[in-house]
């Protein structure tokens, strides 16, 4: 039977399992050696060149997940994205790449892109037009993410992959927020897709890791590239990962279908002024995220009322967490300004509307019940202390 036609949890359950040819056993044996035979072998493994049985099995189902024909894993996301870029870009290219991104991304660009000699624009925006008027003669990647981090902002993924093919501009999406369960840009026509794994792929905040997938030829060069920069990933944690993964569909479902319900209590709640989440009417790019994702994503950002401390509601939650990361089935919170946007300087986070009234909410598996007594009782203990 063909993959293609394997449903979600089909692929998470199965594609990319390493058959326990010995002892036959239900779960994918795990490959520690870092040395193996070099004679007589049609592949020469090596854990820095991302293809131990376990590395290799499981960008299997990272592409099949993703629709492309092959997949690498990172140990982190940084270490795929940089990767991803250092492939496609070299001294005098250009880059043009979304304002409203994850601040790291944002970092690893502004501090070594010009070591390097490589050129980038942050759009003004994060319409097609605004793209399109950052593009330059010597422009060689667009990167765009979509859900962004915090603000949740929604690019038209189908007008970029459109703009980049037009112009002769390769298009890569940082997935991480939307995961292939909700959201799956190769169909859309966006070369490359990355994820942090350390997010949704993980899932239980217990694992640090990065993946790229895309076609085989963009593989073989980010390969390249890889097997020199060294950024691999343990096999003992790409095991832990193939484990998570077999539940990938069955969480994210889940979160996203809680994430609904708690934006729409949020948006209604006196004590929040605003809500930003995809699957909201009100969210001004609600009909394009219907049109484009299958699930509208279990992230979303909301600002406390002005009389509230951002911080000090924070300390009074019992049950969702603070917590730096996201995306684990516990439900957590931060302040973007003090963690993932920290490096960015005040006027950077004022133009892109990150305040400090601004809380990111990663919803988990919990009850909404439990989630929204947890929240209406942090309140209420801040109005009383
Ligand atoms: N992309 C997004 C959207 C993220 O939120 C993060 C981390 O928070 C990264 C990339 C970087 O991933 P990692 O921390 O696994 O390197």
């Amino acid at each position: 039977m063909s993959k293609k036609k394997f449903g979600l949890n089909t692929i998470c359950t199965h594609v990319g399992e390493v058959k326990d040819e010995q002892f036959k056993g239900a779960v994918s044996p795990m490959y520690l050696s870092s040395s193996y035979e070099f004679l007589d072998v049609d592949v020469k493994r090596y854990p820095r060149y991302f293809n131990t049985p376990n590395q290799e099995f499981l960008s299997k189902k990272i592409a099949a997940l993703e629709h492309t024909e092959a997949a690498m894993i990172f140990g982190s996301g940084m270490a795929a994205i940089s990767t991803m870029f250092f492939a496609f870009l070299k001294q005098g290219d250009h880059l043009v790449v979304q304002n409203t991104l994850y601040g790291g991304t944002v970092n690893f660009i502004k501090e070594e892109f010009p070591k390097y000699g490589i050129e980038y624009t942050f759009t003004n925006g994060y319409t097609v037009e605004d793209f399109e008027a950052a593009i330059k003669p010597n422009t060689k990647l667009i990167h765009i993410e979509t859900p962004s981090n915090p603000l949740m902002t929604i690019t038209d993924i189908k007008a970029i992959a459109k703009l980049g093919k037009s112009k002769g501009v390769l298009t890569s999406i940082d997935n991480t927020f939307a995961s292939p369960v909700n959201q799956k840009p190769i169909d859309l026509g966006m070369d490359m897709v990355m994820h942090s794994a350390t997010k949704y792929f993980g899932g239980h905040s217990d694992i640090c890791a990065g993946a790229v997938a895309s076609s085989s030829e963009h593989i073989e060069r980010i390969w390249n590239v890889g097997k020199n920069l060294g950024g691999s990933l343990s096999d003992i944690t790409v095991w832990m990962l193939e484990r998570s993964m077999k539940t990938l569909g069955l969480r994210v479902k889940a979160q996203t279908k809680n994430a609904i319900k708690l934006a729409k209590w949020l948006e209604k709640h006196p004590k929040i002024s605003k809500v930003n989440y995809p699957g909201l009417k009100s969210h001004p790019e609600y009909k394009l995220a219907k049109s484009q994702m299958s699930g509208f994503g279990a992230m979303m950002s909301f600002e406390l009322l002005g009389d509230i401390d951002a911080l000090k509601f924070q300390k009074k939650l019992k049950l969702i967490k603070s917590s730096m990361s996201l995306a684990g089935i516990e439900s957590t919170m931060l302040s973007p300004y003090l963690t993932s946007h920290a490096l960015l300087s005040q006027q950077e986070r004022d133009n892109v509307g990150i305040n400090d009234q601004l809380i990111r909410f990663s919803v988990g598996i919990e009850e909404t019940k439990d989630l929204k007594r947890d929240i209406n009782q942090a309140i209420v203990a801040l109005e009383l202390s």
